[in-house]
């Protein structure tokens, strides 16, 4: 086996996307997997179809182009504001699109027109995440606007909380955001058939029955991948977290010093990291590093092992506690935070493995499905 891997029980994702899409539909809402941070990785979106969601969505037309080249066949939704350099593409390959600028709108609607097809569109409000989004004084004018546009369809109203302040979703500004869809309904009598209005922050609300009733989408991405809601990072009930494992390979296994000799400067990525006295302890250099992972948001899946730190390209780790039973060549495994499953699926360095009902390290990997 090749290290550094990543290996994706895609029967977990499965089973995560089962809990996930009762739980939404149960409360009369549908669910988009989102697979962006898995860089539009088929074989993941697959695993959510067969889990019930009813359509796919990413942020980057790569990997929407990714996931029609590996013949998905349901409605993909492009998720990131489009570039207005990138409007053909974006009605080329995508279903819909989530937008917020009429001069995009505008061009989505040129491009539509040239290709001869309706592009839909969600109009996101911001309710105060300050990441994307119409101001709520600002969107009947909009849509005032928007509407007259040929080749475009405003299919609702979105809204994105949780990612850039960490503003929660509460039962407040999300029957704020059913009521400016109202106000559009009966300014311009257009009807808002979706309401989309949560990602994975949006469980606890779901859950305990606080959601509006108008509310009817959620675009899901880690809930569904690592079992979490966002809002505390709480492991969602029913799901499985340990669907992404990474396994890198140890480089090097000696007993030195736990503080450093010498006078000491800046590390390699200009801080002055603060060291333990342990005594002598057994140290591993494995093979992956900064480059592909966020040191920080990295478990070792046995507690036993102790991340010491980083630098490009390898990972140092306190393996005292469990030096009698591993050896050079042997690899450790690491559980992901969101931030360091997105930089290990986007290095080019780890490789990715699919497979069915899990892996337990060393030897071959059974079952691989890609
Ligand atoms: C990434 C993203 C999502 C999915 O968020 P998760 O927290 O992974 O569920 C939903 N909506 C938008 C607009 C996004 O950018």
């Amino acid at each position: 086996m090749t290290t550094p891997c990543l290996v994706i029980d895609v029967d977990k994702i499965e089973h995560n996307t089962r809990t996930i899409v009762e739980l939404c539909n149960s409360n009369g809402i549908e669910v988009t997997g989102v697979t962006k941070v898995t860089c539009g990785h088929p074989q993941v979106a697959k695993a959510m179809l067969r889990g019930g969601v009813s359509a796919l969505a990413d942020s980057r037309l790569e990997y929407i182009q990714r996931l029609i080249n590996a013949g998905i066949d349901t409605k993909l939704k492009f998720l990131r504001l489009p570039a207005l350099s990138s409007v053909d593409e974006v009605v080329e390959s995508a279903a819909l699109s989530l937008n917020s600028e009429l001069a995009v709108l505008e061009a989505l609607s040129s491009a539509a027109q040239r290709c001869g097809k309706v592009h839909d569109v969600v109009l996101m409000v911001d309710l105060g995440d300050l990441r994307e989004g119409i101001w709520p004084d600002d969107l009947i004018p909009v849509v005032r606007e928007a509407i007259k546009l040929p080749g475009i369809h405003i299919k609702g109203l979105g809204t994105n909380l949780a990612c850039f302040a960490g503003v929660m979703p509460d039962a407040d500004n999300m029957k704020r955001l059913v009521e400016l869809a109202v106000e559009v309904e009966q300014c311009f009598n257009l009807p808002m058939a979706l309401i989309s209005a949560v990602n994975s922050s949006g469980l606890d609300l779901i859950a305990s029955g606080r959601m509006p009733g108008r509310v009817n989408h959620a675009r899901i991405g880690e809930a569904i991948l690592l079992g979490r809601e966002t809002t505390h990072r709480k492991p969602w009930p029913d799901t499985y977290q340990d669907a992404f494992v990474l396994h890198a390979e140890v480089l090097e296994l000696k007993k030195k010093p736990s503080v450093p000799l010498g006078d000491r400067c800046e590390d390699a990525f200009g801080t002055r990291p603060e060291f333990q006295q342990r005594g002598e302890i057994v140290r591993a250099l494995l093979n992956v590093g900064r480059e592909d992972i966020n040191v920080e948001g990295l478990a070792p899946q046995d507690p036993r092992v102790i991340i010491l730190g980083a630098s490009s390209g390898y990972l140092v780790v306190d393996v005292t506690a469990v030096a009698a039973s591993i050896r050079v060549g042997d690899t450790l495994s690491f559980l992901m935070n969101y931030a360091a499953l997105l930089a290990a699926m986007t290095s080019g360095y780890v490789k990715k493995h699919a497979c069915r009902g899990g892996y337990t390290g060393g030897g071959a990997i059974s079952d691989v499905v890609s």
